[in-house]
């Protein structure tokens, strides 16, 4: 099927468009197209927007969401494009493309960070560790600020400064009726509560203000990696561990396979293995005692775990995930991570279809669990694990038992979970209210009502407003 301009869209309509922003307007009949279309997730390259604005301001986002909506376009915001739902891209519609807003600015005597709407976490890392600050981004370094941060936000200095969406203290954002506004604690509180957490279902936001915390350079950080047979002593021992953990320390199990990494040795290439992260962001002499007992579960079979650059741990995984890679996630908070769960975890990880079949088991509590439930839109925070089945294929014909591998580690779980999850980790669509719980996502659709009532923004784990339901 051959894509074109919806037909309402004449030749003079567009050029109002074109005139109306100062950023790039593609269509299907421009020579940049195919790039324009394609997002991070290689499982959500086949959509045909009608067109992609790439917006260079808040001006552009006003201009852009007014001519969408007086033709008719569905919308997709695009921040960093890492959406595992395809949430960023649509067929026909039009991609409202941030990319180009990606400045970092930071200001040291109020420790905060200005970010553009389209930044990556490896933008920010960049400006701020400059001056040795930092605030919790993402694992990979490619990935978002903006879905990142308005869907929770879980990296390596979680249990120390808490989640991104905690750090987050304002925004300005451009309303599905096309006005620019600002959130902080003193001015539309109510919206602030709801991005932090509560997903692109608000609005879009074109420029963060983050906290900014001391962090690095050097921090004791790193990957033990030992042979698969040792996956059961390593989650036994991290279980027992990670409650009396420091703040200091975030840390997580995967369940994987061995890249073929020069700093593992080859005979290990393509062979099940277990791993054992961690950072340790407080003083890098402290590190080796949280972390380095860790050693003694098996002998590793690579050890790259000591004093390293922050900036070093923030990009380690990135060759590993690279753009155009597909890829599904499926989610789920546990109550607990006991001795039949662990088997069944290291069951299912000998039966994965793939080298990048990960079974990704994150030690949360510390400041995440000390900031109140309810405080932010971020719904349950009590929980001592996350479990994320994560996988990877290049392969389409690969994609069924990958997704059915990832549902079925979930599944297996059910019985040690809160019934919660986080909204960032899932794969399909239509996990909202599930996700947040009945009373934060009443709240939530009180607050759609009033800034989306007509659900403008729903490509997102939407919070389905009330008008739109009767
Ligand atoms: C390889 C990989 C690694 C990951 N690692 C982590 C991790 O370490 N920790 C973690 O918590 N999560 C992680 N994630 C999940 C990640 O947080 C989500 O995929 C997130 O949505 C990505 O944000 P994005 O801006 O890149 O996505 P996009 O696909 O651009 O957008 C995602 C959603 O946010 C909306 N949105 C985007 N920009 C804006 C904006 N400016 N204003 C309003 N709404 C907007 C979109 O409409 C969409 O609904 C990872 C994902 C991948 C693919």
């Amino acid at each position: 099927m051959s894509h074109t301009i919806a037909p309402v869209l004449g030749e003079a309509t567009m050029q109002e468009l074109r005139e109306s922003v100062r950023g790039e307007v593609v269509t299907p009949a421009d020579d940049g197209y195919a790039e324009a279309c394609r997002v991070w997730n290689g499982a959500h390259d086949s959509h045909h927007p009608a067109l992609v604005v790439r917006c260079t301001g808040a001006a552009d986002v006003i201009s852009a969401l007014g001519f969408a909506r007086s033709n008719g376009l569905t919308i997709a915001v695009r921040g960093g494009g890492h959406s595992i739902a395809g949430f960023s891209t649509v067929d026909d519609g039009m991609v409202i493309d941030l990319s180009p807003m990606s400045g970092v600015r930071v200001d040291t005597a109020a420790m905060r960070a200005s970010v553009g709407g389209g930044a990556v976490w490896g933008d920010v890392d960049h400006e701020t560790q400059l001056h040795g600050l930092a605030t919790t981004g993402g694992l990979i370094s490619t990935t978002g600020v903006a879905g990142f941060t308005l869907g929770g936000g879980i990296g390596w200095t979680m249990r120390k400064y808490g989640l991104a969406c905690d750090n987050l203290a304002a925004a300005d954002v451009v309303t599905a009726d096309g006005r620019l506004v600002h959130a902080s604690e003193t001015e539309n509180a109510e919206l602030l509560w709801g991005l932090r957490g509560g997903g692109g279902n608000f609005g879009i936001v074109t420029q963060f203000e983050f906290d900014l915390h001391p962090v690095g350079p050097m921090v004791y950080a790193g990957v033990l990696f030992y042979p698969a047979d040792a996956a059961r002593d390593l989650l036994r021992t991290f279980r027992d561990w990670a409650p009396g953990a420091p703040d200091d320390v975030t840390a997580l199990v995967n369940l994987t396979t061995a890249p073929p990494l020069p700093v593992i040795p080859e005979e290990w290439h393509g062979k099940k293995i277990a791993a054992f992260l961690a950072v340790s962001a407080g003083s890098v002499d402290e590190g080796a005692g949280l972390v380095g007992s860790f050693r003694e579960v098996a002998a590793p079979i690579a050890d790259v775990l000591g004093p390293m650059p922050y900036q070093m741990m923030q990009t380690l995984l990135d060759p590993l995930w690279p753009k155009g890679l597909h890829a599904y996630f499926k989610a789920t908070n546990l109550a607990r991570l006991d001795d039949a769960l662990i088997e069944r975890l290291c069951q299912i990880h000998l039966a994965a279809p793939g080298p990048q079949c990960e079974i990704h088991v994150h030690q949360m509590g510390g400041m995440v669990a000390r900031v109140e439930e309810g405080a932010t839109a971020f719904a349950e925070r009590s929980m001592p694990f996350l479990l994320n089945a994560v996988t990877g294929w290049h392969d389409e014909q690969a994609a069924s038992a990958h997704r059915d591998w990832a549902r079925a580690a979930i599944a297996t779980a059910a019985d040690a979970s809160t019934g919660r999850a986080y909204v960032n980790y899932l794969g399909d669509p239509d996990a909202a209210r599930t996700s947040y719980g009945e009373a934060t996502y009443a709240r939530l659709v009180s607050l759609k009502n009033q800034y989306d009532p007509t659900n403008v923004f729903h490509l997102n784990q939407n919070i389905e407003p009330t008008a739109a339901r009767s």
